[in-house]
């Protein structure tokens, strides 16, 4: 007589157990041209004021505002023109009453002015003079010392992930080295008799292995070093000298296949014997209702993280996009500030799913007059390749709901 299935778990329960188990991992220092997408683990304060000196933001003319407070088209003001100040130049002559200076896009204010009124408002003069026909408050076109940044003020972070607008500001600060969280190390296997590498003809009732290309792809976009395992048949002995190398290397074990409930399936019982504890098997959401997840401790290291993915592999990828994903953010000490599903679109029509899981549901989405339009396509399936290849969008048919009608606000994302 078979067990009694075990319950499942809802997915924001099984999240809120992975980020319990995922420690943040070591640090190391990188040196800033190859920091985009870390994760700092220290924060950064500012080592110098930005801009570093009062300098012009429009090629004109620096003068001071008190001697053109009266200018006007009936009442032009001619100043004298000094020199001409460039960037990364420097003005030698202070401007005196009377007296302006030609200045660059970002060439330091001369001493004496307040101002700068871009060229375009004004008009050459009698010789070696500007013509204004307009007032100027102080301060304008100037960019001022630490308008922007103030020496010593917070940056940055810890748990910031670096993108270029960080790396922008790290380099105009002079910041050669960051410290960040190491990487997590992955190793990916897939597991299934049936499966032989896409790079060979498979014989009689076997199949190209989809999933591990598949999620060395994803892992590789989201810049984990990952550790192609390749592929194990469904023998204990097989699967368990596969992965027990292996996880002496890495902090995340993703596995496909073998985690239902099979006559051969054995991803559970190999984990159990390389000593790696349940935390939960089966999660409340369709696709990837098989997930397995847990966790082996050992001393002095950080507890690496062992996930047993559905072998279907529209599945495998929802598992990973959902729940390794996140995790691999977590070992980073990454906390991601906004929801992964933040649109929202309208279904264009009605959709059965299991009142008692999350859908993901894979769409067609567009812009339509009124916001985004879902088309759900049919049928969706665990196994479907096209379809999910098909779609530009996952939407969530929520918990609770038994079908999905035209016209339901439904959150999504894209699949990019
Ligand atoms: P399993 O989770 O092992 O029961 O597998 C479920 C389904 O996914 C079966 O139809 C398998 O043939 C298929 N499958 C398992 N692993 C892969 C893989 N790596 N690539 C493509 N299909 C797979
Ligand atoms: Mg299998």
């Amino acid at each position: 007589m078979k067990t009694l299935t075990p319950p499942m778990i809802s997915p924001d329960e099984a999240l809120r157990l992975i980020f319990e188990r995922a420690g943040v991992l070591g640090e190391e220092k990188v040196p800033l041209a190859d920091a985009v997408d870390r994760v700092l683990a220290a924060e950064i304060r500012a080592l110098d004021s930005l801009p570093p000196f009062d300098n012009s933001a429009m090629d004109g003319f620096a003068l001071r505002s008190a001697d053109i407070k009266d200018a006007a088209p009936g009442n032009p003001v001619e100043l004298t023109v000094l020199e001409t100040v460039r960037a990364g130049g420097s003005g030698r002559l202070e401007v005196k009453p009377g007296e302006a200076a030609r200045i660059m896009t970002g060439a330091p204010l001369p001493r004496g002015a307040d101002s700068v009124v871009m060229a375009e408002m004004t008009e050459p003069g009698a010789k070696g003079k500007v013509k204004l026909t307009q007032a100027t408050r102080p301060g304008s076109h100037v960019r001022s010392r630490g308008e922007d940044v103030l020496e010593g003020s917070l940056l940055l972070d810890a748990g910031a992930r670096l993108r270029p607008y960080d790396i922008a500001l790290l380099a105009a600060q002079g910041v050669t080295e960051v410290p960040v969280i190491r990487r997590p190390r992955v190793a990916v296997l897939a597991t299934g008799d049936e499966l032989v590498d896409y790079r060979e003809e498979p014989a009689a009732g076997r199949i190209r292995d989809s999933n591990g290309p598949a999620l060395l792809a994803a892992l590789s976009r989201w810049g984990a070093p990952a550790e192609n395992l390749g592929i194990a048949p469904d023998e204990p002995a097989a699967l368990r000298a596969a992965l027990a190398a292996a996880l002496s290397r890495a902090d995340v074990l993703v596995v496909s296949g073998g985690v239902s409930a099979g006559d051969f399936d054995c991803t559970k019982s190999v984990f159990a014997a390389l000593g790696i504890r349940e935390v939960f098997w089966k999660v409340a959401i369709k696709p990837g209702k098989p997930l397995f997840f847990g966790v082996r401790r050992d001393p002095g290291e950080p507890p690496k993280l062992a996930f047993g993915l559905p072998g279907n592999p529209v599945a495998a990828l929802v598992c990973l996009e959902e729940f390794v994903r996140p995790a691999l953010e977590k070992l980073q000490g990454h906390a991601p500030k906004h929801a992964s599903y933040h649109l929202t679109g309208t279904a264009l029509n009605d959709y059965p799913k299991p009142a008692d899981r999350r859908q993901y549901l894979f769409c067609s989405a567009k812009a339509g007059p009124g916001g985004y339009e879902l088309n759900i396509l049919r049928p969706q399936g665990s196994a479907m390749l096209g379809m999910a290849s098909r779609a530009n969008a996952l939407a969530v048919g929520p918990e609770g709901v038994s079908r999905v009608v035209r016209g339901d606000a439904l959150k999504f994302r894209w699949l990019k």
